[in-house]
């Protein structure tokens, strides 16, 4: 594959530290730098360098990977990996005691994809799915792969999610609920659900209707109107909270989310799930958990980048949809699909459409990098549709 912006390794790594010591996160970025250049000496796998070579910024995940606490505690589980009876981690009671509740309240899971799929199954195999639309797809396929009937409540103007109509439509079809969805902050759009929202929403539907609460893009929030759902589970409401390690904690790839309900719930729970996650990452969990500095690196270099980038889009005549996630979705005035094709040839992958919001883009918040080749490829882009335009 021709890429139009070729980068040796060394000078991508290189790069990427210049530009974050230049917003004074010099310390870090030199330890994710070289963490870089052992993976670089490691050697290329083969085809995947052309993956490599791509600025990914459709997905939403940590660019930066794990943090090296967490990649020394994998790296000496290593010697795990030919066993099935290896000592537990103790990830159930680190995440029990980090999160105030029992051990009985979680439930692992190959990420917290996982843990939506588990919610489908164990609550939608004679019940109905209401969620907004739109939110987290992959939900709403297992839920069609289910043949469950599902109510999609379209957002608001301003893309947040639809609190009245959401508790209406519950309310309305209480009978055949199996599952309320709140996705929190949603995806693809980044807004939030706010705590009032929140609790509008249990104490305006029957209380014996669960609520999956996910809440996979939290660490990234800083608006004070925003809590998390967890108190709800200590309380023993009938509210499931899903999270995951793939985002904050940058261990996509390693596959590991939670699920913390109540006990009744769990219980209904557990038998749907295949309890498969790797050794490896059973003890990268518990040192991501209390690698409380690295999270909040990320947080503040994401933050710092989605602003930067989603000004400049404003400067040219683009607004964003204001985004408390890791991601963000930019107004292009236009259909999303030839831009995002574009985008591709030159080595940069975007966010697929997200229907109904055609013209919106969902860019994820990479590197600075990243972000820098995000830029120069909207311009040239934006610039060239607009020329053909007036054609
Ligand atoms: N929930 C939301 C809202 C997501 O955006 C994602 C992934 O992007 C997931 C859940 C699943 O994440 P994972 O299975 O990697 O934990």
């Amino acid at each position: 594959m021709a890429m139009s912006r070729g980068m040796s390794r060394r000078g991508f790594v290189g790069g990427v530290a210049g530009a974050l010591g230049a917003i004074g996160l010099t310390p870090r970025a030199e330890a994710w730098a070289r963490r870089a250049r052992i993976a670089g000496e490691v050697g290329a796998l083969g085809p995947e360098d052309d993956y490599d070579a791509f600025a990914k910024l459709a997905n939403n995940e940590n660019p930066y990977g794990p943090s090296e606490a967490v990649t020394k505690a994998m790296m000496r589980a290593m010697k795990y990996s030919n066993r099935y009876g290896y000592p537990d981690s103790g990830l159930t009671e680190e995440l029990a005691k980090h999160h105030g509740v029992k051990p009985e309240n979680v439930l692992l899971a190959a990420g917290s994809g996982e843990i939506l799929d588990i919610c489908c199954s164990t609550f939608l195999r004679d019940g109905l799915l209401v969620g907004a639309d739109p939110s987290y797809n992959i939900l709403y396929s297992h839920a069609t792969g289910l043949k469950a009937d599902i109510v999609r409540v379209p957002l608001l103007a301003d893309f947040r999610q639809d609190i009245p109509a959401l508790i209406r439509a519950t309310r309305m079809n209480y009978r055949d609920v199996g599952l309320l969805y709140l996705c929190n902050p949603n995806n693809p759009t980044g807004r939030l659900v706010t705590k009032d929202e929140v609790r509008q929403v249990l104490d305006g539907i029957p209380e014996d209707v669960p609520v999956l609460i996910d809440e996979a893009y939290h660490h990234f929030v800083d608006d004070a109107s925003y809590a998390t759902s967890v108190p709800y589970v200590v309380e023993g409401r009938q509210v499931i909270v899903a999270r995951t390690f793939s985002k904050i904690s940058g261990l996509a790839g390693m596959r590991l989310g939670y699920a913390l309900a109540p006990r009744n719930l769990v219980q209904r729970m557990r038998p749907w799930g295949t309890g498969s996650i790797n050794a490896l990452v059973r003890y990268g969990g518990v040192a991501a958990l209390r690698d409380t500095e690295s999270q909040a690196w990320v947080k503040k270099v994401t933050i710092d980048l989605r602003t930067k980038t989603t000004r400049e889009l404003a400067a040219l005549g683009y607004e964003s949809i204001p985004s408390d996630a890791n991601f963000f979705m930019v107004n292009l005035k236009r259909p999303v699909q030839p831009v995002i094709d574009e985008f591709k040839k030159k080595g940069v992958l975007v966010g697929r459409p997200f229907p109904p919001l055609n013209e919106h883009l969902r860019v994820s918040v990479g590197t600075a990098d990243e972000m820098t080749r995000f830029m120069v490829a909207f311009k040239d882009i934006m610039r060239a549709k607009a020329a053909n335009d007036k054609e």
